[in-house]
């Protein structure tokens, strides 16, 4: 038996930013990750930092995720983790774009929040000079930006190991329980055990989380994103839709890579997303829509990673039922930008026995 003050289950960005954090706090923590750390989605996502667009109780934490965190990450990790700052772009294409970002900028303003900035046509244009005619403003966030996925996973992850972290990849937690005030977890031949048990393991979490008494009802799915072959430099900021599913941003090197939540099948022995490219041709063509010079540049390549989707598409961060369990799953395809502030709370619940930020609204309970 192996006896530590906290066990992390999962070693995507959750899991590792909890091992961090709890760590930082004095904890002696263990992470066991299944297959090897940043496998799945926090590893093969794309790298958006987006406040933009949030739903109203996610506000909170992605500004101090991008503030506190992404902003700083060279100080914070000894990495900066590959963040740009590039600002991003929602694009409003029609009148009832505009009418609903008008609605929206509004109503944050009068909550206190100053970070989403309508803007029209020809600021568009100053910003992303070759976007097409027909575009009718956006939604700007200067603050946002992308990050590089695994190598922000690593850095968590050497973080970690200074930390003290105690990481076991290829240890698949098989089951949980609890006996004598301590949770206990099974993985290979092994039992570890502490008082306090974070539950971070992505698309999987549902089931460890059925397993102490919180169920949930995700639905997990394949998520996929495509890229381009080098082409000259277009683009600055990254993009979103409105109307349309969109996501979209140019790296230096020129590779152009293309999202916009596009949910396909899976695999579940392999654990793996099965890409469909029936499903992102629409995609394509909604890009070349709005730059059609791209209509020349062949795709590379397209690939997908596993995520749990949530009924209400916000994530469950918080206590669990029985005493010492936190979740931290369910982030519905936007939890890349939200890993960083989420082992924050996650160490504050356990530590302080309160989170600086407001999460009620991500509790467990809300599914009962
Ligand atoms: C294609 C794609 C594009 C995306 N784009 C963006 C984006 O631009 N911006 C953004 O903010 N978000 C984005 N996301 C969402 C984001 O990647 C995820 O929300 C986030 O990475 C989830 O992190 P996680 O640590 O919870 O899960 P994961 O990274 O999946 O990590 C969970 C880990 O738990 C392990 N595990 C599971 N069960 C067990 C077990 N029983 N024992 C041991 N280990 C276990 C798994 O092996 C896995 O490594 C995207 C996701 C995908 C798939």
């Amino acid at each position: 038996m192996v006896g530590a003050d906290a066990l992390v289950i999962g070693g995507g960005l959750h899991g590792l930013s909890s091992a961090l954090h709890l760590a930082r706090r004095g904890l002696r923590v263990h992470l066991l990750e299944r297959d090897y750390c940043g496998r799945h989605a926090s590893g093969v996502n794309a790298g958006g930092v987006r406040t933009l667009g949030r739903a109203l109780a996610e506000i909170p934490l992605a500004l101090a995720s991008r503030d506190e965190i992404w902003r700083v990450a060279e100080d914070y990790l000894g990495s900066d983790c590959g963040f740009v700052p590039s600002g991003q772009l929602q694009v409003l294409e029609t009148a009832d774009d505009v009418a609903a970002a008008r609605v929206r900028v509004d109503r944050l303003r009068r909550l206190g929040y100053a970070h989403e900035v309508l803007i029209g046509p020809e600021e568009v244009r100053e910003r992303v000079p070759r976007i097409a005619e027909h575009v009718q403003g956006g939604i700007w966030v200067a603050g946002d930006g992308y990050a590089w996925p695994y190598g922000a996973v690593m850095a968590f992850h050497a973080a970690a190991l200074r930390a003290g972290v105690g990481i076991r990849e290829g240890a698949e937690v098989s089951r949980v329980w609890r006996q004598g005030g301590q949770w206990h977890v099974r993985a290979g031949d092994r039992v570890f055990s502490a008082p306090v048990l974070v539950n971070a393991a992505g698309a999987w979490a549902h089931r460890i989380a059925g397993q102490v008494g919180d169920p949930a009802p995700v639905q997990v799915d394949g998520l996929m994103l495509m890229v381009t072959q080098r082409t000259a430099h277009f683009l600055d900021p990254v993009l979103g839709g409105s109307s349309r599913p969109l996501s979209l941003k140019q790296f230096a090197n020129g590779t152009v890579v293309i999202g916009g939540g596009l949910r396909c099948g899976l695999d579940a022995a392999r654990r793996a997303a099965e890409v469909d490219l029936m499903t992102l041709w629409p995609s394509a063509r909604t890009v070349v829509g709005l730059f059609p010079h791209l209509a020349a540049v062949p795709i590379a390549r397209a690939w997908g990673g596993v995520e749990a989707f949530t009924p209400d598409g916000i994530p469950v961060i918080g206590r669990g039922r029985e005493e010492g369990v936190v979740h931290a799953f369910g982030f519905s395809a936007h939890g890349f930008e939200l890993g960083p502030i989420v082992g924050r709370i996650v160490s504050e619940l356990l530590c302080d026995g309160a989170s600086r930020l407001p999460i009620e609204a991500f509790s467990v309970d809300r599914f009962r």
